[in-house]
């Protein structure tokens, strides 16, 4: 081996500025030995060249030019600013060409997006010649050769290697480090070709094959290979070291960290890949190699594959027919598809494999096509196509000599209720993989995660926070008191307000919204302006949850602060993979088959549902049903005052005060709702009621609730109802001496059991826990198996913003991951 050679890697995110790029070419120069640099293209370059939208030219060249002005001076920024003006006029020829034909082939894709990894390779080697290391600028398409499969091309090993040394060797030995842009190379009939994105880890190990260098450092902004995609699995930590073997097959079955062919090239040597942190060169990293540690791990990685496609050709026919499966595979490939995993049944009568959604009609075509004999003979029934799957690959080198690893899996997998589509065992038993539909992926690669206990390799060291990634529906005064506790949490977890939705669309930043930006849209929306004109994006509910739970969100939860009929979003929330949280009484407090519908759409997927704010704001009244049913306790009622303004109401006419003024002070305290008649209709306290019935069983209708305001008054305009309201003090007057005389008190109760619930106003003895309670106070009582005569009582403020966001965000917090 080439002693000390390495092969240095700089992935898109670690050129992601002049500031980046300056750190890279710091780094470099702090290097001694002999090196050479693989430049990716600068962070969304390559993304901006293949959308070819009419400004890309424009972009590239001005995200060029302001790296080179921050970087460059004198003739070699000149030199440099000539460059792109050229390669952004010579992409826009090309791209305008290409529309005039009208249709982009893989071979015009590759012409176009070559240019990315060119300049920001040339950018790089011109930084470099200012520090005192020697650096020039080498193009790939002088080095690499490759098949000619354009848009994912394999490169040709021997006549690589030949060039790379010819070429690349020479300036080694004279000291100088060549800079070669990643992901292109040459086809044989001379036309660019890339290699597939990520490819330029793919041309970094290939240089290493082809120079014999010992080590090949990929700087990323991951820490390393994880256990996981961090995106998906918050608890994802860093392998320390990885065996060749195990990597590849991490990055064949899509983790994105790597190039999915990146480890052939040095697949049987002794060379070694260090996936390294850009941002904390300190830290370790990964190590990939020939070695095998990490023994204790059987199960050593997950990778998921997303927007994948289940194709079945099934007919009980094909027992025994031969060639059939040959036949399947011969029409797949003849047409070109990607297929990432083979599953048979054991019956033989099926044969299924996954190709990328945007293939699964071709590849549906094409089987119909190539199989019609067996079709015609009723060999097979028919091919049909299952979309919107992800495939989730469970990977290990230990696998294969430890028992019981699927049945973990799978058990892991049915306590979160998900459903496996279709499994498959590889061949090599370094990995198992299983389909389920793209709603679960995320899920399902936490609960396997957490089965195997990923998160304790390493030491087990967390790499950040735990994060919570919160949308809300709406923005009143609790989203506001919640944006407020959220920023001010002092506990090990990091919650941020990512999204907001209304009907017309949502706002969205996945790095979390500041509040000021929440302050200003709250306002904007006060004044009646809908989100999709504030900045947002227009979207149903449903595509804007999908856009949100696939862009980087983790533990995703779905906050509704609205007094909306929310139910639909809600589920459609849940089938995206939200867990919900609830502040919002309606869709919990409608009929027993929508509230059914709501909670097994939210708990079948292994989803949560949390409403403590619902009937007690901030207190604690559905955590306490909750801890004694779990103990093993049955609580047989609740009961209890849930209006606060009733509570309030009632007591001041029970200490000798008018009705009229009791009201008028609620009203003037904010306690009551801007139209009193809203409270004192008892319609509130019902809902308030009802939930606590169906969370232990209830089936039946919602109750009557007693409307303390006599019929003649309910219509009446507001200000008339309040000028008249002294009219029903002397009634309310006697109704309290009556109840005086049997040493009781009124309250407006709420009773719930898993038969009945009522809501209404009851003389209750002064003495007990509901007859002490004062002012705004709610006051709920539990009659358990445990709590038989002497009930459970909770007690406390049950309104307002500040107590509600509490409620909130205790409900978030609770919503932990880790085996559920
Ligand atoms: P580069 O900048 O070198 O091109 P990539 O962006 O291609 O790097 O790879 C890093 C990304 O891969 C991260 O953003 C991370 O979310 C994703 N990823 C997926 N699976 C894993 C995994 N198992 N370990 C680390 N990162 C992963
Ligand atoms: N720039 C290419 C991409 O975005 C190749 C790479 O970064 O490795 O896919
Ligand atoms: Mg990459």
């Amino acid at each position: 081996m080439e002693t000390g050679l390495e092969i240095w890697k700089f992935g898109g995110a670690a050129l992601a500025d002049a500031r980046a790029i300056q750190k890279a070419v710091e780094r470099i120069a702090e290097h001694d030995g002999p090196l050479v640099v693989v430049a990716s293209a600068l962070a969304g370059v390559t993304d901006l060249l293949l959308a070819a939208a009419p400004d890309a030219a424009e972009t590239f060249k001005r995200k060029h030019q302001q790296a080179a002005r921050a970087l460059l001076t004198g003739p070699a920024l000149q030199r440099y600013l000539d460059e792109v003006d050229a390669s952004a006029r010579e992409y826009d020829d090309v791209r305008s060409a290409i529309k005039i034909l009208g249709h982009q082939s893989p071979r015009a894709h590759d012409t176009l997006v070559a240019r990315g990894e060119q300049m920001s390779a040339r950018l790089l080697a011109a930084a470099l010649t200012k520090p005192r290391r020697r650096a020039s600028y080498v193009d790939a398409l002088d080095i690499v050769r490759t098949d000619d499969v354009h848009g994912g091309a394999t490169p040709r090993l021997e006549v690589t290697r030949a060039r790379a040394r010819k070429i690349l060797r020479p300036l080694i030995e004279s000291g100088t480090i060549p800079v070669v842009p990643g992901f292109i190379g040459r086809t044989p009939d001379g036309s660019v070709a890339t290699l597939g994105r990520g490819g330029t880890d793919l041309t970094a190990t290939l240089l290493a094959r082809s120079l014999n260098a010992p080590r090949v450092v990929l700087w990323k902004d991951v820490p390393g290979i994880m256990t996981a995609d961090p995106r998906l699995v918050p608890d994802a930590r860093v392998i320390p070291q990885l065996h060749h073997r195990e990597a590849a097959e991490v990055a064949h079955y899509g983790a994105k960290v790597l190039h999915p062919r990146a480890l052939i090239p040095i697949a049987g040597t002794r060379i070694t890949v260090r996936v390294r942190s850009f941002i904390d060169p300190a830290a370790p990293g990964t190590e990939v190699s020939s070695r095998q540690s990490l023994k204790a791990y059987p199960v050593k990685s997950l990778a998921v594959l997303p927007a994948q496609s289940v194709i079945t050709v099934a007919g009980r026919g094909m027992v025994g027919v031969p060639g059939i499966a040959a036949r399947t595979f011969t029409s797949v490939s003849a047409e070109g598809l990607s297929v990432s995993t083979i599953f048979q049944a054991s019956s033989e009568s099926s044969i299924g494999f996954t190709v990328p959604d945007n293939q699964a009609n071709r590849a549906v075509a094409c089987l119909t096509q190539g199989l019609r004999e067996e079709i015609a003979h009723g060999w097979i029934d028919g091919v049909s196509a299952r979309t919107q799957m992800s495939v989730v690959a469970v990977v290990g080198d230990g696998m294969a000599g430890t028992p019981g690893i699927s049945a973990r899996v799978f058990t892991a997998l049915e306590a979160g209720g998900i459903n496996v589509v279709a499994i498959a065992q590889g061949s090599s038993e370094r990995n198992i993989s299983f389909v389920v539909s793209a709603a679960d992926a995320a899920e399902a690669a936490r609960r396997v995660h957490a089965a195997f206990q990923l998160s304790k390799i390493g030491g087990g060291r967390p790499l950040s926070k735990p994060r919570t990634d919160v949308v809300l529906l709406g923005f009143g005064r609790v989203g506001r008191a919640l944006a407020d506790q959220i920023s001010s949490m002092r506990i090990d977890r990091e919650v941020r307000i990512v999204g907001l939705l209304d009907r017309s669309g949502y706002v969205f930043d996945n790095r979390g919204l500041s509040r000021a930006r929440l302050l200003k849209l709250a306002k904007a929306k006060d004044q009646g302006a809908l989100l999709a004109t504030l900045g947002g994006r227009a979207a149903s509910a449903g595509d804007a949850l999908a856009f949100m739970a696939s862009h980087a969100v983790s533990r995703p939860v779905v906050v509704d602060v609205t007094s909306d009929n929310t139910a639909t979003v809600l589920q459609t929330a849940a089938a995206q993979g939200f867990d919900v949280v609830l502040a919002n009484k309606k869709p919990l407090a409608d009929g027993w088959e929508s509230y059914d519908k709501l909670v097994t759409a939210c708990t079948s997927g292994g989803r949560r549902l949390r409403y403590e704010a619902t009937v007690g704001a901030g207190l604690p009244i559905i955590d306490t049903y909750r801890k004694l049913t779990e103990t093993g306790d049955r609580v047989l009622r609740i009961h209890g005052c849930v209006s606060g303004t009733l509570t309030y109401v009632l007591s001041e006419v029970t200490a000798g005060r008018p009705f009229s003024q009791a009201v008028r002070e609620a009203m003037s305290r904010g306690y009551a709702e801007p139209d009193p008649r809203d409270d004192l209709s008892g319609r509130d306290a019902a809902r308030k009621g009802l939930i606590l019935a169906r969370m232990m069983g209830y089936r039946g209708p919602a109750p009557a609730a007693d409307d303390l305001v006599p019929a003649p008054y309910r219509n009446l305009p507001l200000v008339e109802f309040l000028a008249r309201l002294p009219e029903l003090d002397k009634a309310w007057s006697g109704r309290v001496a009556a109840e005086a005389k049997h040493q009781k008190v009124l309250r407006y109760v709420v009773s719930a059991t898993n038969r009945t619930v009522s809501a209404g106003l009851r003389g209750v003895p002064a003495a007990s826990p509901i007859g002490a309670a004062s002012g705004t106070q709610n006051i709920v009582t539990f009659q358990s198996r445990r709590y038989k005569f002497e009930p459970l009582v909770i007690s406390g403020p049950g309104a307002g913003p500040q107590v509600t966001a509490a409620g909130i965000l205790n409900d978030i917090c609770s919503l932990d991951v880790g085996p559920v």
